[in-house]
Protein backbone atom coordinates (compact mmCIF):
# COMPACT_ATOMS: atom_id res chain seq x y z
CA UNK A 1 0.00 0.00 0.00
CA UNK A 2 2.82 2.55 1.03
CA UNK A 3 3.97 2.28 -2.21
CA UNK A 4 1.43 3.37 -4.18
CA UNK A 5 1.00 6.00 -1.15
CA UNK A 6 3.88 7.99 -1.76
CA UNK A 7 3.81 8.01 -6.02
CA UNK A 8 0.51 9.17 -5.55
CA UNK A 9 1.24 11.98 -2.51
CA UNK A 10 4.36 12.98 -4.87
CA UNK A 11 1.79 13.56 -7.59
CA UNK A 12 -0.44 15.26 -6.03
CA UNK A 13 2.30 17.60 -4.94
CA UNK A 14 3.60 18.43 -7.88
CA UNK A 15 0.12 19.60 -9.48
CA UNK A 16 -0.66 21.36 -6.24
CA UNK A 17 3.04 23.25 -7.12
CA UNK A 18 2.21 23.24 -11.30
CA UNK A 19 -1.30 24.63 -10.38
CA UNK A 20 0.33 27.21 -8.45
CA UNK A 21 3.06 28.05 -10.56
CA UNK A 22 1.34 28.40 -13.80
CA UNK A 23 -2.14 28.63 -12.69
CA UNK A 24 -4.68 31.61 -12.71
CA UNK A 25 -2.46 32.94 -10.48
CA UNK A 26 0.35 33.14 -12.78
CA UNK A 27 0.45 35.70 -15.42
CA UNK A 28 2.15 34.46 -17.94
CA UNK A 29 2.08 34.38 -22.17
CA UNK A 30 2.49 31.03 -23.89
CA UNK A 31 4.22 31.82 -27.23
CA UNK A 32 3.85 28.32 -29.18
CA UNK A 33 6.39 27.38 -31.90
CA UNK A 34 5.06 25.27 -34.89
CA UNK A 35 7.07 25.18 -38.20
CA UNK A 36 5.38 23.44 -41.11
CA UNK A 37 1.53 22.43 -40.59
CA UNK A 38 0.53 19.70 -43.51
CA UNK A 39 -2.47 18.02 -44.83
CA UNK A 40 -0.37 15.62 -46.76
CA UNK A 41 2.99 15.11 -45.09
CA UNK A 42 3.53 12.72 -42.11
CA UNK A 43 3.66 14.68 -38.98
CA UNK A 44 7.50 14.50 -37.39
CA UNK A 45 9.10 16.88 -35.34
CA UNK A 46 8.67 19.72 -37.42
CA UNK A 47 5.23 18.60 -39.20
CA UNK A 48 2.13 18.92 -37.77
CA UNK A 49 -0.91 18.10 -39.61
CA UNK A 50 -3.67 20.19 -40.59
CA UNK A 51 -5.89 18.50 -38.61
CA UNK A 52 -4.15 18.48 -34.84
CA UNK A 53 -3.86 21.85 -35.77
CA UNK A 54 -7.14 22.51 -36.30
CA UNK A 55 -8.18 20.66 -33.10
CA UNK A 56 -5.41 22.68 -31.27
CA UNK A 57 -7.28 26.03 -32.79
CA UNK A 58 -10.60 24.60 -31.82
CA UNK A 59 -9.43 23.91 -28.31
CA UNK A 60 -7.84 27.66 -27.70
CA UNK A 61 -11.11 28.76 -29.12
CA UNK A 62 -12.84 26.76 -26.98
CA UNK A 63 -10.92 27.86 -24.14
CA UNK A 64 -11.40 31.35 -24.68
CA UNK A 65 -7.79 32.25 -25.43
CA UNK A 66 -7.47 34.95 -27.52
CA UNK A 67 -4.31 34.77 -30.17
CA UNK A 68 -2.22 38.27 -30.50
CA UNK A 69 0.22 39.90 -32.94
CA UNK A 70 4.18 40.50 -31.79
CA UNK A 71 2.49 43.75 -32.33
CA UNK A 72 0.38 43.54 -29.28
CA UNK A 73 2.85 41.98 -27.44
CA UNK A 74 5.09 45.20 -28.15
CA UNK A 75 2.27 47.67 -27.26
CA UNK A 76 2.05 45.73 -23.86
CA UNK A 77 5.28 45.98 -22.86
CA UNK A 78 6.14 49.44 -24.09
CA UNK A 79 2.92 51.26 -23.67
CA UNK A 80 1.51 49.63 -21.12
CA UNK A 81 -1.88 48.75 -23.59
CA UNK A 82 -3.72 45.55 -21.82
CA UNK A 83 -3.47 42.16 -23.53
CA UNK A 84 -6.49 40.47 -23.59
CA UNK A 85 -7.25 38.42 -20.39
CA UNK A 86 -6.22 34.67 -21.96
CA UNK A 87 -3.67 35.79 -24.51
CA UNK A 88 -2.00 33.68 -26.47
CA UNK A 89 0.81 33.18 -29.76
CA UNK A 90 1.25 31.69 -32.45
CA UNK A 91 4.75 31.59 -34.24
CA UNK A 92 5.48 29.80 -36.88
CA UNK A 93 9.64 29.45 -37.71
CA UNK A 94 11.00 30.01 -41.38
CA UNK A 95 8.10 30.61 -43.91
CA UNK A 96 7.34 27.27 -45.17
CA UNK A 97 4.65 27.02 -48.14
CA UNK A 98 2.50 25.10 -46.10
CA UNK A 99 1.94 28.06 -43.46
CA UNK A 100 0.12 29.98 -46.57
CA UNK A 101 -1.42 26.82 -48.28
CA UNK A 102 -2.55 24.38 -45.17
CA UNK A 103 -2.31 27.15 -42.45
CA UNK A 104 -3.92 30.39 -43.48
CA UNK A 105 -7.50 28.42 -43.90
CA UNK A 106 -7.75 27.64 -40.45
CA UNK A 107 -6.89 30.76 -39.52
CA UNK A 108 -9.54 32.15 -41.22
CA UNK A 109 -12.08 29.57 -40.18
CA UNK A 110 -11.28 30.12 -36.50
CA UNK A 111 -10.17 33.59 -36.53
CA UNK A 112 -6.96 33.67 -34.99
CA UNK A 113 -3.33 35.46 -35.52
CA UNK A 114 -0.26 34.16 -35.87
CA UNK A 115 3.60 35.16 -36.44
CA UNK A 116 6.02 33.82 -38.97
CA UNK A 117 9.71 34.27 -38.22
CA UNK A 118 10.66 34.38 -41.95
CA UNK A 119 14.00 33.32 -44.06
CA UNK A 120 14.57 36.55 -45.94
CA UNK A 121 16.75 34.98 -48.23
CA UNK A 122 14.39 31.47 -48.66
CA UNK A 123 10.99 33.72 -49.77
CA UNK A 124 10.36 32.44 -53.25
CA UNK A 125 10.44 35.32 -56.13
CA UNK A 126 10.09 34.40 -59.73
CA UNK A 127 13.33 35.13 -60.52
CA UNK A 128 14.93 34.52 -57.79
CA UNK A 129 14.23 31.10 -56.53
CA UNK A 130 16.82 31.46 -53.62
CA UNK A 131 19.42 28.85 -52.41
CA UNK A 132 17.17 26.15 -51.43
CA UNK A 133 14.40 26.00 -54.38
CA UNK A 134 12.57 23.04 -53.72
CA UNK A 135 9.23 25.45 -53.70
CA UNK A 136 9.38 24.60 -50.20
CA UNK A 137 9.05 28.16 -49.36
CA UNK A 138 6.21 31.09 -49.19
CA UNK A 139 6.40 32.78 -52.91
CA UNK A 140 6.32 36.49 -52.24
CA UNK A 141 2.55 37.22 -53.55
CA UNK A 142 1.65 34.55 -51.12
CA UNK A 143 3.96 36.20 -48.02
CA UNK A 144 2.51 39.65 -48.88
CA UNK A 145 -1.39 38.66 -48.79
CA UNK A 146 -1.20 36.48 -45.39
CA UNK A 147 0.35 39.75 -43.66
CA UNK A 148 -2.75 42.17 -45.06
CA UNK A 149 -4.90 39.94 -42.72
CA UNK A 150 -3.82 37.55 -40.45
CA UNK A 151 -0.13 37.19 -39.76
CA UNK A 152 2.52 38.98 -38.93
CA UNK A 153 6.64 38.78 -39.62
CA UNK A 154 9.37 38.84 -37.29
CA UNK A 155 13.08 38.01 -38.01
CA UNK A 156 15.03 34.65 -38.61
CA UNK A 157 18.56 34.99 -40.59
CA UNK A 158 18.69 35.67 -44.24
CA UNK A 159 19.83 31.54 -45.03
CA UNK A 160 19.02 30.07 -42.01
CA UNK A 161 22.29 29.74 -40.68
CA UNK A 162 22.84 28.75 -37.24
CA UNK A 163 24.72 32.12 -34.97
CA UNK A 164 26.87 30.02 -33.14
CA UNK A 165 28.62 28.99 -36.31
CA UNK A 166 29.58 32.46 -36.94
CA UNK A 167 31.26 35.32 -36.76
CA UNK A 168 30.45 38.78 -35.11
CA UNK A 169 31.11 40.25 -38.82
CA UNK A 170 28.85 37.11 -40.66
CA UNK A 171 26.15 37.62 -37.63
CA UNK A 172 26.11 41.60 -38.77
CA UNK A 173 26.27 41.10 -42.14
CA UNK A 174 23.47 38.45 -42.20
CA UNK A 175 20.98 40.48 -39.51
CA UNK A 176 21.81 43.44 -42.76
CA UNK A 177 20.90 41.29 -45.52
CA UNK A 178 17.66 39.78 -43.86
CA UNK A 179 16.02 43.40 -43.06
CA UNK A 180 17.29 44.30 -46.08
CA UNK A 181 15.89 41.66 -48.45
CA UNK A 182 12.60 41.70 -47.07
CA UNK A 183 12.45 45.84 -47.45
CA UNK A 184 13.23 45.37 -50.87
CA UNK A 185 10.39 42.51 -51.23
CA UNK A 186 7.93 44.95 -49.65
CA UNK A 187 7.16 42.41 -46.77
CA UNK A 188 6.58 44.17 -43.71
CA UNK A 189 8.13 43.29 -40.10
CA UNK A 190 8.01 43.89 -36.27
CA UNK A 191 11.42 44.37 -34.75
CA UNK A 192 11.58 40.90 -33.26
CA UNK A 193 13.99 37.88 -34.04
CA UNK A 194 14.29 34.11 -33.45
CA UNK A 195 17.55 32.19 -33.40
CA UNK A 196 17.62 29.40 -35.86
CA UNK A 197 18.82 26.73 -34.86
CA UNK A 198 17.51 28.05 -31.12
CA UNK A 199 21.46 29.32 -31.28
CA UNK A 200 21.08 32.06 -28.29
CA UNK A 201 25.25 31.33 -27.53
CA UNK A 202 23.94 30.03 -23.96
CA UNK A 203 27.64 29.44 -23.36
CA UNK A 204 29.22 31.73 -24.62
CA UNK A 205 28.25 35.18 -22.93
CA UNK A 206 30.85 37.01 -24.14
CA UNK A 207 29.39 36.44 -27.79
CA UNK A 208 25.85 36.57 -26.80
CA UNK A 209 26.18 39.66 -25.28
CA UNK A 210 27.70 41.27 -28.92
CA UNK A 211 25.04 39.52 -30.46
CA UNK A 212 22.05 41.29 -28.31
CA UNK A 213 24.52 44.61 -29.56
CA UNK A 214 24.07 43.47 -32.71
CA UNK A 215 20.37 43.33 -32.80
CA UNK A 216 19.84 45.92 -31.14
CA UNK A 217 21.89 48.19 -33.54
CA UNK A 218 19.36 46.94 -35.90
CA UNK A 219 16.85 48.05 -34.41
CA UNK A 220 15.74 44.17 -33.31
CA UNK A 221 13.74 45.14 -29.53
CA UNK A 222 12.91 41.88 -28.80
CA UNK A 223 14.85 37.82 -29.41
CA UNK A 224 12.60 34.41 -28.53
CA UNK A 225 14.64 31.36 -28.07
CA UNK A 226 12.85 28.19 -27.54
CA UNK A 227 13.06 27.05 -23.51
CA UNK A 228 9.81 25.09 -23.36
CA UNK A 229 8.67 27.72 -20.40
CA UNK A 230 6.06 30.29 -20.18
CA UNK A 231 7.42 34.37 -20.25
CA UNK A 232 6.24 35.76 -17.31
CA UNK A 233 4.60 39.51 -18.26
CA UNK A 234 5.07 41.69 -16.60
CA UNK A 235 8.68 40.86 -17.95
CA UNK A 236 10.52 41.26 -13.79
CA UNK A 237 13.68 40.97 -14.87
CA UNK A 238 13.46 39.15 -18.00
CA UNK A 239 15.87 39.71 -21.07
CA UNK A 240 14.49 40.76 -23.89
CA UNK A 241 17.01 38.81 -26.49
CA UNK A 242 16.04 35.79 -24.30
CA UNK A 243 12.33 35.18 -24.77
CA UNK A 244 10.41 31.56 -23.91
CA UNK A 245 8.74 29.85 -26.91
CA UNK A 246 7.28 26.18 -26.27
CA UNK A 247 7.83 23.84 -29.31
CA UNK A 248 4.76 21.92 -30.27
CA UNK A 249 5.92 19.04 -32.43
CA UNK A 250 3.93 16.74 -34.85
CA UNK A 251 4.11 14.46 -31.91
CA UNK A 252 1.81 16.03 -29.41
CA UNK A 253 -1.26 14.57 -28.61
CA UNK A 254 -4.34 17.49 -26.94
CA UNK A 255 -3.05 16.35 -23.61
CA UNK A 256 0.23 17.51 -24.27
CA UNK A 257 -0.97 20.70 -26.10
CA UNK A 258 -2.43 21.19 -23.58
CA UNK A 259 0.11 20.80 -21.00
CA UNK A 260 2.36 23.15 -23.24
CA UNK A 261 -0.05 25.95 -23.19
CA UNK A 262 -0.34 26.05 -18.92
CA UNK A 263 3.58 25.94 -18.86
CA UNK A 264 3.10 22.17 -17.86
CA UNK A 265 5.55 20.39 -20.73
CA UNK A 266 8.73 20.29 -19.34
CA UNK A 267 7.22 18.30 -15.99
CA UNK A 268 5.75 15.98 -18.70
CA UNK A 269 8.56 15.31 -20.15
CA UNK A 270 10.31 14.94 -17.53
CA UNK A 271 8.08 12.61 -16.09
CA UNK A 272 7.40 10.64 -19.61
CA UNK A 273 11.53 9.77 -19.86
CA UNK A 274 11.23 8.96 -16.04
CA UNK A 275 8.46 6.29 -16.96
CA UNK A 276 11.05 5.17 -20.19
ZN1 LIG B 1 14.16 28.05 -38.20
Amino acid sequence: MVYLIIPVAILVVAFILMYLYAGPFYKGLPVLVYHKISSTKKPDFLTVSASCMREQLEYITKKGYTTIFLSDMIDHLEKGTPLPSKAIMITLDDGFRDNYTDLYPLLKEFNCKANIFIVAGFVQTPDNLGPRAEGEFMLVEEAKELCSERVQYGLHTMYHKSYHHMTLEEIDEDMRLSKERLDYLGIPYQPVFAYSFAAHMSHEPVKQKAVFGILKKYGVRYAFKVGDRLNKFPMQGMNPYLLNRLTVTGSYDLFKFKMATIGFIRIVKRFERIMK
